[in-house]
């Protein structure tokens, strides 16, 4: 089964093909059996051996050496011909930047995208009032210039091509697909009442992913709840994602039309009744996960105050909490800012029938269940919460928790955006950890768990099987955190490990005799090849977009059509 494309804070959708919680362990068993696992079982193994065996996949530790400057030798680099990433936003990127460092004159490095457009993140997910992080695809803009390197977009892993047409073409295949799925809460309406979506989807849909932002039914919808007299959304989770949300929400439109936003989503934002928004988090502010650049931004929002109940603050000022704070210069400005807002009825006194909005931070909530609207029962009408107060996990010195005090209250709201984090989906002939929902890996080499043998002792058990040639970086790598920046450290210490990989001869000798990944894509059939985009292509979608957004005043307009994309690409 093929699942649709998420792409937004990623970059595309794998094949789904695993759902039990031991996925590395099977993966393991598919690897050393036999015939009826052959065809999984050659993307794994080198050209000189249709079926692995134990030379094939080569015995580790768990502990790696780290790569020694010795063993980076210029000579094992050079012999790497063809490298391919799979994903071409920030994390590909920078694998991309520092392999073409150490790769000869002669080797190609090639970024595979299911969409039509590289950048992945920095396109879909990136606020459009961020103009200054969009910036770094200047910097991708100038990888992609050296002629050693090459783009296919509209081109997806899983579908048109898989892994082990991949791996016996390429000496080394790069993971880079992000996190394509949205981790979910579990309670009763979340999946059957409209106007729940998660933040990806919001995210997406302003930001022009094809597959959002061409779904009029969402378009519509979103039209209709945030046009309603006296609208109220909520976002659940309290990480930058949802301060994004929140801040594009509360905007006025007139403040975000000079920005890269896409046209359908400003005329609904323009269109928008919107009186309040609450950002709701489980625990406290001295845990929130937003940072204080961000929640400066939504302080200054034009036309909108930011408010925050005082007595959810005072809860939150645990005696741990403090001596948290007290631990880390950061967090205690965070903190301080947070203790600064003003409470909503004093906003409501200094600027009474204002006809800005509200935002509201909300502490020490946890989302139980969501309630349909009495006069459209199909829709959301209100989320009940329960008030929870804060614990250490095991005692003290563990994690601060929400636990639930039985308190229940009910907010209305109209429009729900749950926004709790990504999670990675699994790659058919990839080794995935269900569990933490990440490719498993040692500094970026992807493994699977080797099964004891038996009477071994513990160390023994903790080995793991390198699966020789794949390696991953960024979120499917290391899970859904951190800024752009997080990529680079993440993308060295993966380019480290193929570097000294190479060095000690533990590459595979990819089989295959085609020359290039079209030839690749043309034998397995199932990709006209004519609608790949290639770097040229893009960069005619890159001219179209900005000549058009310049007619508008803002720096590119997205096309939001995937066909179109292709058709401007190719022509
Ligand atoms: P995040 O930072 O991990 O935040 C997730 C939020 O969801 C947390 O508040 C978390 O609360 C909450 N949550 C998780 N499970 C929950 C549950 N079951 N019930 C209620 N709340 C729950 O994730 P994100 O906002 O998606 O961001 C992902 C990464 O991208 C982050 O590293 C972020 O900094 C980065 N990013 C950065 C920017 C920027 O720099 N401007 C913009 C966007 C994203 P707990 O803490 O209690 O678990």
């Amino acid at each position: 089964m093929v699942l649709k494309a998420h792409v937004s804070f990623l970059l595309f959708t794998p094949t789904n093909h695993r759902r039990d919680n031991s996925v590395s362990r099977s993966m393991y068993a598919l690897l050393r059996r036999g015939s009826a696992c052959r065809k999984l079982a050659l993307s794994l193994s080198s050209s000189r051996s249709s079926v692995p065996t134990a030379a094939t996949l080569w015995h580790q530790p768990a502990c790696f050496s780290t790569a020694s400057p010795a063993a980076r030798s210029a000579s094992a680099a050079a012999s790497i011909r063809r490298v391919g990433i799979v994903g071409a936003g920030p994390s590909g990127f920078y694998v991309a930047k520092y392999l073409l460092k150490e790769l000869g004159p002669s080797a190609t490095v090639e970024m595979i995208d299911c969409l039509p457009t590289p950048f992945g993140l920095v396109r879909t997910g990136v606020a459009p009032d961020h103009p200054e992080v969009k910036s770094v695809q200047n910097d991708f803009g100038k990888v992609a210039e050296d002629p050693r390197f090459r783009f296919f977009g509209n081109v997806r892993v899983g579908q048109d091509v898989g892994m082990a047409e991949l791996r016996g073409f390429y000496d080394v295949v790069v993971l880079a697909y992000g996190a394509s799925e949205d981790r979910t809460l579990g309670i009763p309406g979340e999946d059957t009442l409209e106007g729940v979506i998660g933040a990806r989807t919001f995210v997406n849909w302003y930001n022009g992913h094809p597959e959002y932002a061409q779904d009029e039914k969402l378009t519509t919808m979103l039209r209709d709840i945030l046009a309603q007299p006296g609208a109220q959304a909520a976002v659940l989770g309290q990480g930058n994602v949802a301060l994004d949300c929140a801040r594009v929400l509360a905007k006025q439109p007139a403040d975000l039309a000079s920005s890269d936003i896409c046209e359908h989503a400003l005329e609904v934002l323009r269109q928008s009744h919107l009186t309040t928004m609450s950002v709701i988090g489980r625990r406290g502010h001295g845990q929130a996960a937003f940072t204080i650049k961000e929640l400066r931004e939504l302080s200054r929002i034009a036309g909108a105050t930011l408010v925050v109940p005082p007595e959810e603050v005072a809860q939150g000022l645990t005696p741990f909490t403090i001596a948290e704070l007290a631990q880390s210069r950061p967090r205690k400005r965070l903190a301080d800012l947070v203790e600064s807002l003003p409470a909503p009825s004093a906003a409501a006194a200094a600027a009474p029938a204002a006809a800005g909005r509200t935002v509201a931070l909300r502490f020490l909530l946890i989302p139980k269940a969501l309630l349909p609207d009495p006069a459209r029962p199909h829709r959301v009408g209100a989320i009940v919460l329960e008030r929870a107060r804060l614990q250490q996990e095991g005692g003290e010195g563990g994690r601060v928790v929400a636990v639930g005090t039985g308190e229940m209250i009910e907010m209305p709201c109209n429009l729900v955006l749950r926004s709790i984090g990504y999670k990675s989906q699994p790659l058919e002939g990839v080794p995935f950890d269900n569990r933490r929902a990440v490719v498993p890996n040692r500094q970026g080499r992807v493994f699977v768990d080797a099964p004891a043998a038996p009477g071994a002792l513990a160390a023994a058990a903790a080995a793991v099987e390198v699966v020789p040639g794949m390696y991953c970086t960024g979120w499917v790598k290391r899970g859904p955190t951190g800024i752009i920046n997080t990529n680079i450290y993440d993308a060295r210490e993966t380019v480290a490990s193929i570097v000294e990989d190479a060095g000690h001869g533990k590459l595979p000798t990819p089989s295959s005799s085609s020359s290039s990944l079209l030839d690749v894509l043309a034998k397995v059939g199932r990709k006209k090849v004519e609608e790949v985009v290639t770097w040229e292509g893009y960069r005619k979608i890159d001219a179209y977009e900005c000549e058009v957004g310049a007619t508008r005043g803002k720096p590119r307009e997205k096309v939001i059509d995937a066909q179109e994309l292709v058709r401007i690409a190719t022509k």
